[in-house]
């Protein structure tokens, strides 16, 4: 057995998991801090059936990078949910059906190491601004665009949780009055405008990745395309607008399922705000067009943050480029998942 801890360098191989609503993807990051090996497997419902899942994936992972669970330096694990990061506690869960879980000691008593648990918007925004490097970057706002939309805040290098874990939020900011009812209460919230179950209510479709489809129909010149698509753009640029307006981050990376769709999304949220800066001396000021990132298309940021949040940041590591040429046990993700 290959046993590789830490290299010249003294960086670790450290795992980190994503646990998501219907897939959970574990990855193992080498010595350059770099996704190396990747594992999806679908993630089971309930207490006992998501912690077999991610044991299995932690297994899997250290099998197919050719070491044992004992030799990882460390394990983190990214989350839906109401994330207690320093006690490794989940509630509120509702998608994977926990209430409230000791996610990470239990974790810890099956697998034998530390398990640090972090929320998995905040997990891919750390795992986005190693992506960047800090190079680019001493501060990021990670947009996430899956089912919902919520941002992670990277601030001098360091997540920025807020006072109750709720910075970031912007996705129940409302926008407008007379929009549809939110989950979360009120009325017309930017998640009810630019996010997966946007699309979906106003593009409903059995097509796998609606917003794929809705572009393509746009595209094509479908007029009720071309109005919903416009929407979604406009309020994801509003989106950017709301974070650096709000904390004037140095980029804003956006990603989550909706950011599958890449060039063509960025390219139309870059010319929104283009206009935008065109009527506005103040918002030209700001070079917002300029700001704006994607995630590349099957970067797992969610688990790479999640592993690079295991164990103290390492400086030493940031600033390496993406690199995911790995060994899959699954399809492509999602487009239209969290
Ligand atoms: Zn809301």
């Amino acid at each position: 057995m290959q046993v590789r801890q830490h290299d010249e360098k003294g960086c670790a191989v450290r795992a980190g998991v994503d646990i998501g609503g219907t897939k959970t993807l574990a990855v193992v990051i080498d010595s350059d801090c770099r996704p190396v090996q990747q594992l999806r497997l679908p993630t089971g419902f309930g207490s006992e059936a998501l912690l077999a899942t991610a044991v299995e994936a932690v297994s899997r992972v250290a099998t197919l990078a050719g070491i044992s669970i004992e030799d990882f330096e460390s394990i983190g694990i990214g989350i839906p949910g109401t994330v207690d990061n320093a006690s490794g506690r989940v509630t509120h869960a509702v998608n994977l059906g926990i209430d409230d879980l000791d996610l990470g000691p239990r974790l810890h008593d099956r697998l034998g190491l530390v398990v640090h648990v972090e929320n998995d918007v905040n997990a891919a925004a750390f795992g986005a601004f190693h992506m960047v490097g800090t190079r680019e970057a001493g501060s990021m706002a990670y947009l996430n665009l899956g089912t919902g939309l919520a941002a992670g805040l990277v601030l001098n290098g360091e997540l920025w949780r807020g006072s109750r874990g709720a910075a970031g939020e912007i996705g129940h900011i409302p926008v407008d009055p007379n929009g549809p009812v939110c989950p979360c209460g009120q009325r017309g919230c930017l998640e009810t405008m630019a996010s997966g179950s946007a699309v979906a209510r106003q593009w409903p479709t059995a097509h796998p990745s609606p917003v794929q489809e809705l572009f393509e129909a746009a595209q094509g010149g479908n007029a009720l395309a071309l109005d919903v698509k416009q929407r979604l753009v406009e309020n994801v640029a509003s989106a950017v607008r709301a974070l650096v307006l709000t904390v004037d981050v140095d980029i804003v990376v956006i990603g989550g399922g909706i950011s599958s769709l890449g060039e063509p999304l960025l390219g139309e949220v870059r010319a929104v705000l283009d206009s935008r800066a065109a009527m506005s001396p103040f918002l030209a000021s700001l070079d917002l067009a300029d700001r704006v990132r994607i995630v590349p298309a099957g970067f797992p940021a969610a688990a790479v943050g999640a592993a690079l949040l295991g164990t103290a940041w390492i400086p030493a590591c940031t600033g390496a480029a993406p690199q995911t040429t790995v060994s899959s046990a699954s399809p492509a993700p999602n487009p239209t998942g969290t």
